[in-house]
């Protein structure tokens, strides 16, 4: 049982204002198996207030860049020290396989460890050469800086955000979501440990009510927001209002286009893991629609159909599971939903469809392949996010080009194919913020985000540092010669 009773303000730990506790349930078990406060406006109050004052006069936006670097390194240190601890809590939040955490969480501290680098080679300042005469350029800080993350991926998710705005020089209120409150304590232990100096970092976990309230408070200058589109259409508005600097990490429904020269072979060995099976199919890039030719339609569905038979369903500890439980009863009702609207549509379930019997206990749903899909139905539109795929046929690689682009999101897909170049022009017509051609895989050198309503802005990247900098230009004429 893993149980605090305090939120990370000013560099310490502060009592919540209220008496609301949010029990965390272990999807695999349904037990609880911790709890974390759970805040309130007057939390959040505290919690702006203590980064606008780290903001406005504190050292850290302050800072050169390599002092700044030197403790993101730190952060970084503590993240390798304490990696196993991290995926653990992890995996009994959330229930994603404890393989795919370790994994993921060697990626944190590269992530953090990437941007110190990144600010401390570039730094914060340029002299350009302009029209009528040399001018500096500056990156300033955005400001005091509210990160809202999601409950699917919910440590990296939010140092997609930190990495980068703590770099710039910015102070954050993060906001995890109140079904996965615990993992993100380390990263406040990881600040004490580093030494970050207080307001910098604030981390109080709230329902969507006060994640609202922060969204609006006027002592925040940029929200940086991952979630659903429907929280982020909201999001947007109230950003847009208030004229606040505002990203947005939505949903996806992203195809894998398999062309009728590919080998069988890397379809399955990249549409499965990066589709239904990404992080128990709760994943925004996951390609969830995939794509097949007419004329060799039988022999990939039929592949497909077996993998994901194949793929191993249950406890997220056991190394070799590959597919755990959603992350709650209301979510695994809401996939189950889908499944019946798709069956009701005529699409014809290859192979799940129900709950493993073998696991009477936990939130699982059975890996689930739904065959003859047409791509106007609302199992091929909608966001089912769980481990569900669709195929869908078609003739031509323009067709193909049509189908993967009539969605409203935009936000990743692979193409398949022996054929480079035809992989390539495919790629180029997709119209999504990342794609692969015979692979799929997110480097922290590349911006991540969405087209269309997957998003607005980029994460990673020198884009994702950008989106935490003001652009200042200073015109200097030296008066004394
Ligand atoms: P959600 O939008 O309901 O909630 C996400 C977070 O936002 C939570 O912390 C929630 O408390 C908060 N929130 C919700 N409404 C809010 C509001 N009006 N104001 C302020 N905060 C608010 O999403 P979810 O169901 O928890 O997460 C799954 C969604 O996240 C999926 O749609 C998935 O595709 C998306 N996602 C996107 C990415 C990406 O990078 N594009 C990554 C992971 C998840």
């Amino acid at each position: 049982m893993r149980s605090f009773d305090s939120f990370f303000i000013d560099g310490g730990w502060a009592r919540p204002a209220g008496s609301a506790v949010l029990n965390v349930i272990s999807p695999a078990t349904e037990q609880v198996i911790g709890r974390a406060p759970e805040g309130t406006t007057a939390d959040m109050d505290r919690a702006v207030a203590a980064a606008r004052k780290a903001f406005d006069e504190g050292p850290w936006p302050r800072m050169t860049p390599a002092q700044r670097a030197a403790i993101l390194r730190k952060i970084a240190e503590y993240l390798d020290a304490n990696a196993r601890e991290i995926a653990e809590v992890l995996t009994d939040e959330v229930g994603t396989p404890l393989t795919a955490n370790v994994n993921n969480n060697q990626g944190a501290s590269l992530l953090v460890r990437f941007y110190a680098d990144m600010i401390e080679k570039e730094g914060v300042e340029e002299v350009r050469q302009g029209l009528f005469g040399p001018l500096t350029v500056r990156r300033e800080p955005v400001g005091v800086v509210a990160a809202i993350v999601p409950w699917n991926g919910p440590f990296f998710l939010l140092l997609l955000k930190l990495a980068p705005a703590l770099a710039a020089g910015c102070t954050v209120v993060a906001k995890p979501a109140p079904e996965t409150p615990l993992d993100a304590y380390y990263l406040a232990r990881a600040a004490e440990a580093a030494g970050l100096p207080p307001g910098v970092l604030n981390i109080v976990a709230a329902g969507r009510e006060v994640g609202e309230y922060l969204v609006r408070h006027p002592g925040i200058d940029k929200v940086s927001f991952t979630g659903s589109t429907v929280a982020g259409r909201k999001i947007g508005a109230i950003c847009g209002e208030h004229l606040k600097r505002v990203s947005l990490e939505l949903g996806g429904k992203s195809a894998a286009v398999v062309l009728d020269d590919a080998k069988v072979e890397t379809v399955l060995g990249c549409a499965i893991p990066f589709g239904i099976a990404a992080n128990n199919g709760e994943a925004c890039m996951a390609m969830t629609r995939i794509l097949l030719p007419r004329s060799r339609y039988r022999e990939f569905a039929e592949a497909i159909t077996d993998t994901v038979a194949s793929l191993k369903v249950g406890d997220p500890n056991d190394a070799s599971v590959q597919i755990g439980p959603l992350i709650s009863q209301r979510q695994r009702e809401r996939v189950e939903g889908y499944i019946a609207i798709g069956r009701d549509a005529g699409a014809r379930i290859t192979v799940g469809g129900g709950r493993p019997k073998h696991l009477p206990r936990g939130w699982y749903v059975e890996p689930t392949i739904m065959a003859d899909v047409d791509n106007n139905m609302r199992v091929a539109q909608e966001e089912i996010f769980g481990p569900v795929g669709v195929l869908i046929p078609y003739d031509g690689d323009e067709e193909a080009i049509r189908i993967a682009n009539a969605t409203e999101y935009g936000l990743g897909g692979a193409v398949f194919t022996q054929d480079q170049a035809r992989g390539m022009k495919i790629a180029r017509a997709v119209r999504t913020g990342t794609i692969g051609v015979n692979q799929y895989t997110l480097d922290f050198c590349a911006p991540f985000g969405g087209f269309k309503a997957s998003g607005l802005g980029r994460e990673m990247g020198v884009e994702g540092l950008r989106s935490y900098q003001e652009p200042k230009s200073i015109y200097a004429v030296d008066s004394a010669s």
